[in-house]
């Protein structure tokens, strides 16, 4: 599924995740936009506690949408400062960064 954020009628703010009021302008009417790729900020590996179900590492980024907000994603392998990736939603209702090769 695509990942999509929200951009404010009234002074084009865009934001995620949706909220009622625009913070720059006070605004309530939302257009919804597609963000389907960003750039990696900085990203951390979420190391699991033993003994959880899975127990493998996430991986997350801090990713600038091209249109604007900054998403918090999964990333399905190391990447850099800086790279380009694409952004999708997954079954869980995740945001998932994909390195574009
Ligand atoms: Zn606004």
């Amino acid at each position: 599924m695509t990942l999509k954020v929200f951009q404010c009628k009234q002074c084009g703010s865009t934001v995620f995740p949706a909220r009622y009021f625009c913070f720059e302008c006070g605004g309530a009417g939302w257009l919804e936009r597609a963000a389907e790729r960003g750039t990696v900020d900085e990203f951390t590996t979420v190391r699991r506690r033993v003994g959880a179900q899975d127990g493998a590492d996430v991986l997350l980024a801090s990713v600038t949408t091209d249109v604007g907000p900054i998403v918090i994603a999964r990333l399905e392998r190391a990447v850099r400062v800086g790279d380009a990736v694409g952004l999708a939603i997954d079954e869980h209702n995740r945001v998932l960064a994909l390195p574009i090769a």
